[in-house]
């Protein structure tokens, strides 16, 4: 098994929690021993986030996507955005709030859940009136913690510990762009995301009515 930051291996990672034992769960109570929360924080690209969403799909898994109101590389207001959100709950994930302090766009779009984009320690953990915060007690703390943060495990791909339930429960944060787009290295992902990127910019002018003859 190689651990390397594509859709495969994320499949792997899902096959692991499960033969580790671990269930799937959500915010909406208190995780127990055995669960596993698959949180995605979708920063980049709601094509990745639905190609992730796909897979887990696939491995029969859900989880829950964290999407921005107030993103500069995607328009949830848009009819892709309202598309992916529609394809997102279809396939049985849950969908939450990426929130861009100090703005809570909580409306019906969302479950009653926020995660910080980029937050600052200020703030990270505090409670947020109406909704859970995915960084608060008892939902999070570090023994309990994994992520992928810019194409890379601080303290290794965890797939070793959940295939022998080593984590008696844990919050799982990946960023689909990184599983989602080729590269060996956050730099070669991103470039793999813009180059899918101009494609689909092309189809949107078409769709615009641009004259690109
Ligand atoms: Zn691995
Ligand atoms: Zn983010």
């Amino acid at each position: 098994m190689t651990c390397d930051f594509s859709l495969g291996h994320y499949r792997e990672l899902l096959r692991a929690a499960k033969a580790g034992g671990y269930r799937l769960a959500g915010f909406d109570r208190p995780p127990e021993r055995g669960v596993i929360i698959l949180r995605h924080d979708v920063d980049l690209s709601l094509e990745g986030a639905l190609a992730v969403a796909e897979a887990e799909a696939a491995e029969g898994a859900w989880s829950t996507w964290f999407l921005m109101t107030r993103s500069v590389f995607y328009n949830l207001a848009s009819s892709d955005g309202e598309r992916a959100i529609e394809r997102l709950r279809a396939l049985g994930h849950r969908v939450g709030h990426h929130a861009v302090w100090p703005h809570v766009d909580l409306d019906d779009r969302f479950d009653p859940v926020v995660a910080w984009h980029n937050p600052d320690p200020e703030y990270m953990q505090a409670p947020i009136p109406g909704a859970v915060n995915v960084m608060e007690a008892p939902f999070f703390d570090p023994e309990h913690y994994r992520s992928d943060s810019n194409q890379h495990w601080r303290h290794g791909c965890p797939h070793g510990e959940l295939e022998r339930g080593a984590f008696e429960w844990l919050q799982l944060l990946t960023h689909p762009e990184i599983w989602a787009f080729d590269g060996a290295t956050m730099r070669e992902s991103m470039e793999s995301m813009l180059d899918a990127d101009r494609a689909a910019r092309l189809d949107h002018l078409r769709h615009d009515r641009i004259d690109l003859s």
